[in-house]
């Protein structure tokens, strides 16, 4: 599973076109196969400009497929999540239940984003509400808005661990990590659907913009702030750890 994680990674990089790091994990495989050894890969996680600086993304110079951007760097981090935890074992075939009980993915249903009937089998459990979703809040008035790629960034987030798990036991993560790099994803465009009505629903706007949300849209306040929401059923609750509104108003 530890050399299957490295040369998954290989090819990700590859296609990212990020070659300090690409010639990084060549080594790792290489001393991997013929020493048996990780110290090389597991040095690459410490200090300043680590592999943990690393950010996958096209003002880095990378080379992102076409509407990948924001699924990139997600992919990114689970592949070093894998690769970090196999290298701390190598030598241990892991089972599905292992990898999500220890890499952190709590098993949850679909149906809390999709309609359950609606969810194709492969889709069913696969879906994890950890991850809020971000966009911009009015504090004053409440106004809310998302966009497209926080929208992506969301649903990477959910399905990527889940698909990299189910590959890695299947030993098929170079071609899984090609279907999602390269948006080869079933469904991704009824779950892009469903969360953009669940949103709609929520009194969530969405509308894409480069710069901050300042003044308000809406009432013209400079009070606004980065805003996370969590799916609960099919409509959208503000995360806990948000900055307060100034009155209570929306979701
Ligand atoms: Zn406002």
């Amino acid at each position: 599973m530890y050399e299957n994680s490295l040369i998954a990674m290989e090819y990700f990089l590859k296609e990212v076109n990020e070659i300090h790091w690409l010639k990084w994990i060549q080594k790792d495989i290489e001393e991997w196969i013929t020493e048996r050894s990780t110290v090389h890969h597991l040095s690459a996680y410490g200090g300043m400009g680590s592999f943990n600086d690393v950010v996958i993304c096209g003002a880095n110079n990378h080379s992102i497929p076409e509407g990948a951007e924001a699924w990139a760097d997600v992919i990114f981090n689970w592949l070093k999540a894998l690769c970090y935890f196999f290298a701390k074992n190598p030598e241990i075939e892991y089972s599905l239940s292992d990898l999500k009980e220890q890499i952190g993915y709590h098993d949850a249903s679909l149906s809390a984003f999709v309609n359950g009937e609606n969810a194709p089998d492969e889709m069913r459990g696969i879906f994890d509400n950890r991850s809020p979703i971000q966009g911009w809040r009015c504090l004053n008035c409440g106004y809310a808005e998302v966009c497209d790629s926080g929208i992506n960034r969301y649903i990477a987030q959910n399905i990527v661990p889940a698909y990299l798990f189910e590959a890695c036991v299947s030993n098929r993560l170079v071609s899984t990590v090609r279907g999602l790099l390269y948006l080869n994803i079933s469904n991704l465009d009824h779950l892009i659907s469903n969360a953009k009505q669940s949103i709609d629903e929520s009194g969530i706007l969405i509308r894409n913009r480069e710069e901050w949300m300042r003044p308000c849209p809406s009432c013209g306040s400079n009070n606004t702030a980065i805003y996370r929401w969590r799916f609960s059923g099919k409509r959208l609750v503000a995360d806990k750890d948000n900055l307060p509104l100034e009155s209570k108003k929306g979701p």
